[in-house]
């Protein structure tokens, strides 16, 4: 028995016999913060509408009687609903979910990865997918993203060739990509699929609801790819991210796969009849959408113009999120617009910030903030800031 420190005195991390590739890791943690305008996490900005906050209620109440009982398992009621909601012809069997998309990446690779086997994603990208791979026993191979110099296109061939080259057994693709936001065309994800004939293909959709007028999305592309995984979640168009409902379609030997490594029960009777009744008010939920694209448009179209000091570079986005460059020091930026009760994210990219589009106030709240920033930029020496912890994953 440890004769050292009693128990809760904050023995060091250093001291307990840790996996070793978790050693020196740093955990995600963006900051969560009580500032007024907070849009460093991509949530969405709308509450939950009152008739579908009521429609929520009553169906979680209805259910706690019952929590003497475990839920579901199969949570075959939700998984119907979710293939109804996408459409595609999709069916029950071939819709899977999670307490949020994060926790169906994991079993994806508690059931494709793990030790001895790699993950490739192209980055920047989602900053969960590495440490999600590294938490699972997965090495994670860091692929390149962008032809050029600042910027962050994967075209089709590139794509083909890193992934015929790594030879992973997972891949990562990010579509709308979190954190530069522009969605990618289906002949990448073809690409990266017809490249490998083993690797599963992950398509992360998170920001799906949120693209351009026209942008095809992965599922168009599940029959007769039975390796291919398109991920979505209730977190952001569905204003859910409190209730942690993530999903995907696949094949439905890929939902096979899964329960194989899923804890029984995972999903709670409450989360379960949450996200149904929030499902039976979709379009009331999904209303927000277009305000919010409009606030992205927005910000892509005036922050060119918002300095003179500083010519700040917006990338086209297809999320609910902006990311821009042209800053001479994000981290001076990040620090100065948290000074001014404005919350954004500093994504590790050298000279760029990430905004997320909220309401038409927050969006004000932001443009006039930045603008005074850019006016009137604090000479010093760079400092860190708490986000310096959240990504150690990115470039
Ligand atoms: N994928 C991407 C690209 C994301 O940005 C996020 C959340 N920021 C997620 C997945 C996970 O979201 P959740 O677990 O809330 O579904």
């Amino acid at each position: 028995m440890s004769t050292s420190a009693p128990a809760g005195s904050g023995t060091a991390l250093d001291a307990l016999p840790l996996r070793e590739d978790l050693r020196g890791r740093t955990p995600y943690g963006a900051p969560q913060l009580d500032v007024p305008v907070r849009l460093n996490t991509n949530e969405n900005s709308y509450d939950v509408p009152e008739p579908v906050a009521l429609a929520v209620v009553e169906a979680v109440a209805r259910e706690v009687r019952h929590l003497n009982r475990y839920p579901d398992r199969e949570f075959t009621a939700l998984r119907a609903a979710l293939a109804a909601y996408l459409g595609h012809e999709l069916v029950a069997d071939q819709v899977w979910a999670g307490n949020g998309s994060n926790e169906v990446l994991q079993q994806l690779l508690q059931a494709f990865g793990g030790p001895g086997r790699t993950a490739l994603g192209f980055t920047p990208a989602y900053s969960m997918h590495p440490i999600i791979s590294t938490g699972t026993g997965t090495a994670w191979i860091d692929g390149k993203r962008g032809s050029a110099e600042g910027a962050f296109d994967l075209d089709a061939a590139d794509v083909a060739e890193q992934v015929r080259r790594q030879d992973p057994d997972v891949v990562f693709l990010c579509s709308p990509n979190n954190p530069t936001g522009t969605a990618l065309t289906l002949d990448v994800v073809e690409a990266a699929y017809d490249a490998t004939g083993h690797a599963v293909v992950v398509v992360d959709e998170a920001y799906a609801e949120f693209a351009r007028t026209g942008t095809p999305s992965a599922l168009t592309l599940l029959p007769g790819r039975p390796r291919l995984i398109v991920t979505r979640t209730m977190s952001k168009a569905f204003a859910l991210a409190g209730a942690r409902v993530g999903y995907l379609a696949a094949d439905a030997a890929v939902c096979d796969a899964l329960r194989l490594v899923r804890l029984p029960y995972h999903l709670s009777s409450l989360t379960q009849a949450a996200a149904l009744a929030a499902l039976a008010h979709a379009p009331a939920l999904l209303a927000t959408v277009e305000a919010i694209r409009e606030q992205r448009d927005r910000v892509v179209a005036e922050l060119p113009a918002l300095s003179d000091a500083e010519p700040l570079r917006p990338v086209p986005s297809d999320a609910n999120f902006v990311l821009f460059g042209g800053l001479r020091d994000e981290r001076a930026t990040w620090q100065a617009l948290l000074d001014e009760g404005v919350l954004v994210r500093d994504v590790g990219i050298p000279g760029h910030l990430r905004v997320t589009a909220g309401t038409p106030d927050e969006t004000t709240a932001f443009l006039q903030a930045l603008a005074r920033v850019c006016a009137d930029p604090v000479p010093h020496p760079p400092t860190p800031h708490p986000d310096d912890q959240s990504n150690p994953e990115q470039p």
